[in-house]
């Protein structure tokens, strides 16, 4: 079957049909997920952003967990970003949950505690783009929104066999029209759910299982016999090595209670601003171990207020690495494993907040990002070597 340009849109005819088998697959074979039998605009754009890059399953019990902390808008504004950051702790993409506090602050201060109940005004909360808005529109408000995200890309690659990178400027472009050509005006919540469903159960990337689809009578794809033709694979950039050393430092209190030193990263500090985590140091991959492990040693002492009174022995490096992998980067992290005799007085701090001496108990309640649970998982909690994310 050979697809001409004109071919790659919907006809009117062909909408109604699409609509009405997507939605009746939609009614039987929808997944229970706890955010699927709420109609609150709060609730759904909890769930929204932590599914952004985050499997069902993973989302799950985190969604469950922050609704019992945080059952609505108010109570996110109420709590402290370190209260926020510590319920987001190991779900990643730190940056979702800052904006997600910023913007129910702004909900509380600026609109009377309202979330907005349009697209357009919702485009206008700090992390909100035009995917989430139009999903929290649809589903809490009914509004006929349209949705485009990975998976609504992949599908719509499929049905009308688009080519080329689906992240190109016109190929975006082309799948919001489809999309609001797609959306249904008496069920548009319900049709953009049907679409992300379909993506995570049937049409997925690698195996896409055809026979069970409800519109495989009217896929390019399908019809031209190879379904993972669509979307184009583009060959991304590979993630890029970092090379990390990090300190676990203990020492005990008056009480014999492990004491471990920890540092808080400021609000702007990158990937993990905001977040606890030990003092460490971060170089390109290329960098020796010789002139990483210096690196450490020069900010483990420009800590104390008496440098000669803390040394950082070579014989302090823990057998074995940390590995990490994010979408981005691999961090490949030395750790090295101090037990000290006292605990040693701290240099002033002049800017960035400083380190401190926190009992065992407390670093359980401590927004840290799963790379840090690792260290602290390899040297404090005994657990053997750690190799993967
Ligand atoms: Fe995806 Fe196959 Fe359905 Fe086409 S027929 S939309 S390729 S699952």
């Amino acid at each position: 079957m050979i697809v001409s340009v004109d071919e790659h849109t919907f006809e009117d005819q062909e909408l109604e049909q699409m609509r009405f088998l997507l939605l009746s697959w939609f009614d039987h074979a929808q997944r229970d997920l706890p955010w699927r039998r709420t109609q609150d605009p709060y609730a759904i754009w909890v769930s929204e952003i932590m599914l952004q890059q985050t499997q069902v399953a993973t989302v799950h019990d985190y969604y469950i967990r922050w609704m019992q902390r945080f059952p609505d808008v108010k109570s996110v504004a109420d709590a402290s970003l370190d209260d926020v950051l510590l319920q987001w702790s190991g779900l990643g993409y730190y940056r979702r949950a800052r904006f997600l506090h910023k913007a129910a602050r702004h909900v509380m201060e600026e609109c009377a505690g309202i979330i907005p109940k349009n697209a357009k005004g919702l485009l206008a909360l700090p992390g909100i783009g035009r995917y989430t808005a139009g999903a929290i529109a649809s589903i809490a408000y009914n509004e006929p929104a349209p949705i485009v995200d990975g998976n609504v890309e992949r599908i719509l690659a499929r049905l009308r066999a688009i080519d080329g990178d689906p992240k190109a400027a016109e190929n975006q472009k082309h799948f919001w029209r489809l999309a609001n050509l797609l959306v249904d005006k008496a069920r548009p919540g319900d049709l953009n759910q049907s679409m992300m469903e379909l993506g995570a159960t049937v049409c997925t990337p690698k195996k896409p299982t055809c026979l069970l689809c409800p519109v495989r009578g009217m896929c390019y794809a399908h019809t031209k016999g190879d379904p993972l033709l669509y979307p184009a694979k583009v060959v991304r950039k590979p993630p890029v090595k970092v090379r990390v050393a990090s300190v676990v430092a203990c020492a005990h209190d008056k009480d014999g209670a492990r004491l471990t030193l920890m540092c808080k990263r400021s609000a702007k500090e990158g990937l993990f601003a905001g977040l606890f985590e030990v003092p460490n140091v971060s170089a390109p991959g290329s960098i020796l171990d010789d002139d990483l492990h210096h690196m450490l040693r020069s900010h483990w002492q420009h800590m104390f207020e008496d440098a000669t009174e803390v040394l950082l022995p070579a014989t302090a490096l823990c057998s074995g690495k940390v590995v990490h992998r994010l979408s981005h980067r691999i961090m490949e992290i030395d750790v090295f494993y101090l037990m000290l005799g006292h605990t040693p007085s701290f240099a002033v701090i002049e800017s960035g907040l400083a380190p401190f001496w926190a009992r065992d108990e407390e670093i359980e309640t401590f927004g840290m990002a799963s790379v840090v649970r690792k260290i602290l998982a390899h040297t404090l909690w005994n657990t053997p070597h750690v190799t993967d994310a």
